[in-house]
């Protein structure tokens, strides 16, 4: 069985690509990251989503970018975006971009990739999602696989550890329409920014631009989003 690593967060795009890897006989090893997020209740879903999905492991990975912070996801005095239009989400790298977050993601990825002697890294990037993220483009993936192939014992023996983006080009109606197929349960997913509203259950804001984002795409299919929302 073809061991890899997948990364997890607990949101609708990693959690549908972790059932994409059960459901094609992967033998799957999730990789979370603690770094700080304003949106630690994350953490809880993807621990969920993780035993759900059967993994046969499950790390969790903590150091903290709010030391240095320099985005809304790990500053709390920077205000996280709100009510924005899909069409202004897709102007301009947002305050919400994370510096170099998935390159930190894809470096612990690797070592954790060779270590175990996995031969992929799942990442569920999406160049679509009008974040404008840089770190979510073809052009950057290409290059951590070059990163992946000449910085690894796996790779100088021709080996490399490959880097799977099965979500790249997707729009978020397909990857709900794919997360549909392969029985993904959105309603333990966690897509906000925030920490979520209120208590038992808590819900999510409905007007960051992760929750509009996704309201938009579920909407946009005749669907309900079963995730409870404050403000949808
Ligand atoms: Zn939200």
């Amino acid at each position: 069985m073809k061991k890899a690593v997948i990364l997890l967060s607990g949101g609708l795009d990693s959690t549908t690509v972790l059932f994409r890897a059960i459901a094609a006989g992967y033998s799957c090893y999730a990789l979370s990251f603690d770094y700080g997020q304003r949106h630690r209740r994350e953490l809880m879903a993807a621990q969920e989503i993780a035993q759900l999905g059967s993994v046969v492991e499950h790390q969790v990975v903590r150091f903290d970018l709010g030391a240095w912070g320099g985005s809304a996801l790990t500053d709390l005095a920077i205000a996280l975006p709100e009510h924005r239009s899909l069409e202004t989400m897709g102007q301009g790298i947002p305050v919400t971009y994370v510096p170099a977050r998935n390159t930190i993601f894809l470096s612990f990825a690797l070592g954790y990739a060779e270590a175990i002697a996995a031969t992929e890294v799942h990442i569920g990037v999406n160049a679509l999602d009008y974040s404008g993220y840089p770190d979510c483009r073809g052009d950057y993936i290409e290059a951590m696989q070059r990163v992946y192939e000449l910085g690894t014992k796996q790779g100088r023996e021709g080996r490399p550890i490959q880097i799977i983006t099965p979500l790249i080009d997707r729009s978020k109606g397909d990857i709900i329409q794919l997360g549909n197929e392969l029985g993904v349960p959105w309603e333990k997913t966690w897509s906000c920014y925030s920490q979520g509203v209120g208590e038992n259950p808590v819900r999510a804001c409905g007007v960051c631009d992760s929750c509009q984002l996704r309201l938009a795409a579920f909407a946009a299919l005749g669907l309900k989003d079963p995730l409870p929302y404050a403000l949808a």
